[in-house]
């Protein structure tokens, strides 16, 4: 299981340096439930400060695929390793649907996070029209086929898969218990098909999309959901505290 907190453009560095304060006394280690934090790029120097020795990760929400060079405003896999990151968020709809990033973006930004030894959280998921048209499963299939086709993994842990229906981020509607089963087994067939049985049966699958305390635990006790990607719920630290401690009750 893993945790991951999403802060977004959110915080700043004192924010950011009271909220990773706050966890870092609230959040113990437990066996078998990962905990990460992915603060904007300004705080995570200050965040690993803080962070460093506990039981929290830091990861990026971000990153490009080219390891230097010409590109204002932009930061890559070694920068956020040298500021001790180890998962990188890659794909979140919000890159696709305001930024443009294309699967095949996303898979560039892969296989380089992957070459720097971060670990890519990959977000795929429909939006409400493509479910309301029945096509959630091929959108899903696509976005997994272009950002992983021919990318090979150590060990299951090296990726991790996060789903996010977009119609659930940040508008208070969840995915149902069961609608969320469904779509993360059938992700489990994909990577089946790309990595193997034994890999993708040990591959985290996240759920994101408005998950909260109260919804965590029948989401988190589905057999194919293996964490989640949080939002909103994670700038507050009881708040994700609390998904934490649902998750150890879940694993
Ligand atoms: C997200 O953006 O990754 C997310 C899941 O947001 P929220 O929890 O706020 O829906």
């Amino acid at each position: 299981m893993l945790i991951a907190g999403n802060w977004k453009m959110n915080m700043d560095l004192i924010a950011a340096r009271q909220l990773a304060g706050a966890l870092r006394n609230s959040v113990e280690a437990s066996e078998g439930v990962q905990v990460a934090i992915c603060p904007p790029f300004v705080a995570l120097d200050a965040a690993y400060g803080i962070l460093h020795g506990s039981a929290i990760q830091l990861g990026a929400q971000n990153m490009h695929a080219a390891d230097s060079g010409a590109f204002t405003g932009e930061v890559s896999a070694g920068m956020l390793r040298s500021v001790g990151c180890r998962y990188v968020i890659l794909g979140h709809s919000e890159r696709r649907t305001i930024f443009g990033e294309t699967d095949a973006d996303v898979k560039a930004k892969v296989a380089q996070a992957l070459a720097h030894r971060l670990v890519p959280i990959v977000c795929v998921g429909e939006q409400l029209e493509d479910r309301d048209a029945g096509r959630e499963e091929a959108v899903v299939a696509d976005q997994l086929r272009g950002a992983l086709t021919d990318v090979r993994l150590t060990v299951p842990s090296d990726i991790v898969i996060a789903y996010e229906p977009v119609w659930a981020i940040g508008t208070g509607r969840t995915a149902s218990p069961e609608q969320a089963q469904t779509m993360h087994a059938f992700i489990r067939k994909e990577l089946t098909n790309l990595f193997g049985a034994d890999t993708a049966a040990a591959i985290d699958i996240l759920y994101g999309g408005s998950m909260k305390p109260d919804n965590a635990d029948e989401l988190l006790s589905q057999p194919d959901v293996n964490g989640g990607l949080i939002g909103g719920a994670s700038l507050v630290a009881e708040s994700f505290v609390a998904l934490v401690q649902a998750a150890v009750r879940c694993q």
